[in-house]
């Protein structure tokens, strides 16, 4: 083995609770992107186990992927529903999230198909113009109720435009907008929050909150002490050591030069695996506590650190995800965020999982 992937499910399952623990209302599980790279198939019924009722995904091919393994769960699809995908939303239990009233005129003619009721959520655009009802669509829908003629709503919901920055106005701007939208609807149950969400007051816990990246242990509040446990540990192995004299240079266009006898550890990891070109002669490693700086650029299967200072060998491993430096750390480095690093994990890196549900 290369490197390997170490996910904890018993910290996604306290995160779970942590999170669920902050409200009265429900806490959905939201498992999208196979639950940001971590292994949906593993993720779900370990939520399920702690509690977890509510599952989200992006597409529906997501969702028939986990739908039993989350048997009894609502499995909500958040992406929009297409024409032809629609016999099997119905046919597996699969719940559309509607976000137009072309969706949802399908999800009512396949109610009055099947002549009974059919489940769905509607998700109402309150300011992220990308998914979601518009405001027109919403006044159309407020004063033609056969519009959902055949439907159940389970949920109203909408989408934070900047929960991870609590002073943004757009937050109360659009939790104000939600409750305008709330009102049409007085008996549904309705859902606001995503991960940052959570945190910006209890407001916004509504009936049902939507968190995933916080899950996975990206810190919902960027800039504050992380209140979530870490979840992922990525290590490799040094395969090589390279001696180099001082002006010697690593790696493509030799972008690092030795000012110095120079020890190069050299790693089986690239910008293939997710380990983003981008942290070229930038990123950090952790050896036993310490900081290894990565120098030259990542190529697409080879990674380069500077162990001149550290008494690492052929055959040790580096951290380059795990204690001192998380995922959101790497992102930094990176110039992006956790969420993508965690989604970019390479399926080359032997994943090891703690806390798999015993059957
Ligand atoms: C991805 C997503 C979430 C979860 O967001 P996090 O920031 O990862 O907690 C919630 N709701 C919707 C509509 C989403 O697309």
């Amino acid at each position: 083995m290369t490197a390997i992937l170490d996910i904890d499910l018993n910290a996604i399952a306290a995160n779970w609770r942590t999170l669920a623990a902050t409200h009265p209302g429900a806490t959905a599980g939201v498992i999208k992107a196979n639950a940001y790279g971590l292994g949906a198939t593993h993720v779900a019924p370990k939520l399920l186990a702690a509690g977890c009722r509510h599952f989200f995904v992006a597409h529906l091919s997501e969702a028939l992927a986990i739908r039993n393994f989350v048997p009894d769960a609502m499995l909500a699809v958040l992406n929009g529903l297409l024409a032809e995908e629609v016999p099997e939303y119905s046919a597996h239990g699969i719940l559309p999230v509607l976000g137009s009233l072309p969706e949802i005129a399908l999800w009512r003619a396949e109610a009055q198909r099947l002549e009974h009721p059919l489940p769905a959520l509607l998700h109402f655009d309150t300011g992220i113009s990308r998914l979601g009802i518009p405001p027109a669509e919403f006044t159309a829908l407020r004063d033609d109720p056969s519009l959902l003629a055949g439907i159940t709503v389970q949920f109203v919901m909408t989408h934070l435009v900047s929960a991870e920055i609590p002073h943004d106005p757009i937050n109360q701007a659009q939790l104000s907008r939600f409750a305008a939208i709330r009102a049409a609807f007085p008996n549904v149950p309705a859902s606001i929050a995503n991960s940052s969400g959570m945190f910006l007051g209890p407001e916004f816990g509504l009936n049902l909150t939507r968190p995933g990246a916080a899950l996975y242990g990206i810190n919902p509040k960027p800039g504050s002490q992380n209140p979530m446990q870490p979840v992922v540990r990525l290590s490799a192995r040094i395969m090589q050591v390279q001696n180099l004299a001082p002006g010697g240079t690593v790696g493509y266009n030799g972008i690092w030069k030795a000012q110095r006898p120079s020890r190069i550890a050299v790693l089986s990891v690239g910008y293939a695996d997710g380990y983003l070109r981008s942290l070229s002669n930038t990123a950090t490693a952790m050896f036993n506590g310490r900081r290894i700086p990565l120098v030259g650029r990542v190529s697409m299967d080879l990674t380069t650190f500077d162990i001149t200072d550290t008494p690492a060998e052929v055959g040790d491993m580096l951290d380059l995800i795990g204690p001192g430096h998380d995922a959101d750390a790497l992102a930094k480095e990176a110039g992006t965020n956790g969420y993508e690093i965690l989604t970019s994990l390479s399926r080359r890196y032997q994943r090891r999982y703690a806390g798999l549900p015993t059957s």
